[in-house]
Formats: C-alpha cells, sequence, structure tokens
C-alpha cells in the first residue's frame, strides 16, 4: 500500500513545484498567494486547467492556450523534480513536515538560482532555520566520522568563497544539508552535483565565463540521495 501514499506525494510534490515557480517568479511584485496565475507573455489568466502540473504542459504541447508562446521546458522538469522530491515524505509525523518545508525552501532557492543566478536570502531563511535547530537538538548525536567528513568541504568551500570560485549560496546550502541530514549525505549529494554539471559542462559546451547555477544540480544530487535511502 506504500506506492498510494508515494503517488500521492508525488502529486502533491509537483503541485508544490508548480507554485514554487510562482513564488520566485513574482517575489517581491505581487500578491502571489491568492491571485490567479498568469501568461508571462500575453497576460491572460490561467484556467485551473492550464494549472495541472505536468499534464496542461503534455496536453498543449508546451504552449500557452491563447498566446501560443513556447513555456520553457524547465517548468515541466521543475514540476517533476518536485514530485520526486516529496514522493518519499511522511507527512504524518513532525518530522516529516520538517523535512517538507527544508525541500521546499531549497526548491525555491534552486529555481532562483537558476533563473538569475542568486537568491533571495528569504527564500532559504526556512531551510537554514530548521537545519540549525535541528543540530542544536541532536548535538551529542555529533560523532568524530560526521565532523571529519564535514569539516575538509566545509574549508573547501570557505576557501573558494574567498577566491571568489563559487557564492555563498552553495557554502550555505551545504550547511543546510549536513545539518539537517548528514555530512555524509551531503558531500555524496555535492559528488553527484559535481559529476551531473561537469556532464553537461562538455556536452553543452557552454562558456567559462558564463556563471553556473550550481544549487540546481545539488537539488538533483539531493532528490537522487533521498530515493535512494
Ligand atoms: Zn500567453
Amino acid at each position: 500500500m506504500e506506492w498510494i501514499f508515494e503517488i500521492s506525494n508525488f502529486l502533491i510534490g509537483t503541485c508544490l513545484a508548480s507554485h514554487a515557480c510562482v513564488i520566485v517568479e513574482r517575489a517581491g511584485k505581487e500578491d502571489f498567494i491568492f491571485s490567479r496565475s498568469k501568461c508571462t507573455n500575453c497576460n491572460q489568466q490561467l484556467c485551473l486547467l492550464d494549472e495541472i502540473p505536468l499534464i496542461s504542459y503534455l496536453v498543449l504541447k508546451g504552449r500557452c492556450r491563447y498566446c501560443k508562446v513556447h513555456i520553457p521546458c524547465e517548468y515541466f522538469f521543475t514540476e517533476f523534480l518536485g514530485g520526486f522530491a516529496f514522493s518519499k515524505i511522511n507527512f504524518s509525523n513532525i518530522h516529516g513536515v520538517y523535512t517538507a518545508i527544508v525541500l521546499f525552501s531549497l526548491l525555491l532557492t534552486a529555481i532562483s538560482d537558476y533563473q538569475v543566478q542568486e537568491f533571495d536570502i528569504i527564500l532559504v531563511l526556512p531551510a537554514l532555520v530548521i537545519s540549525v535547530l535541528h543540530i542544536m537538538n541532536n548535538l551529542n548525536s555529533i560523532s568524530i566520522i560526521g565532523f571529519i567528513q564535514f569539516f575538509p568541504i566545509f574549508l573547501l568551500l570557505l576557501f573558494e568563497i574567498i577566491r571568489k570560485k563559487c557564492g555563498s549560496g552553495d557554502l550555505i546550502v551545504y550547511l543546510i544539508l549536513s545539518f539537517y541530514f548528514s555530512s555524509k549525505l551531503a558531500n555524496l549529494t555535492f559528488l553527484i552535483a559535481s559529476i551531473t554539471l561537469l556532464i553537461i559542462f562538455f556536452s553543452n559546451k557552454m562558456s567559462e565565463k558564463q556563471p553556473i547555477a550550481f544549487i540546481p544540480f545539488i537539488y538533483i544530487g539531493l532528490i537522487i540521495q533521498l530515493l535512494c535511502k
């Protein structure tokens, strides 16, 4: 019966991810919680049928129903990713709810990083607060091995920030993953993210000068970890 919960969680995740895109796009501009979604090209208010995650995109073949403008496939991919992110969460206990908030906050950060190569601290703040509270409640369970897994990568990221080779956002996300999940999970997540980035870098021949958003790759790495657990 577990698969029923996983499928319903997947659907919840796609809706949350779809709304996350709207939040990042409209943050600070207008009421994004209660107003209906609009097409960013023709400003036409979308009907409920146009807002069904994944399905609307497929039915409308990735175009706006009204002006037929092409909707970036990243939206579809984000909804898919959101579905997988939330599929294993047990919403019946408080820990599952905290995990959901951490994952949603990181998703907002990843979308913003992808779109504008930066993010407002407010997006990542819920995840940061929850992870700091989590580590403070579990101080006595920190092992030497955990610390050894954490410290070198922490120093490396700090060093890269000073050399301006990576942004402080990557370090914040590393701290969140280490504090909330574990240093081992954080390290493996960064490893998967780096490998994925390298593959895309070489297959796309991205220019070296262009800044690359790393947090979306971290998010993909995290989802793979959570699914394999
Ligand atoms: Zn339109």
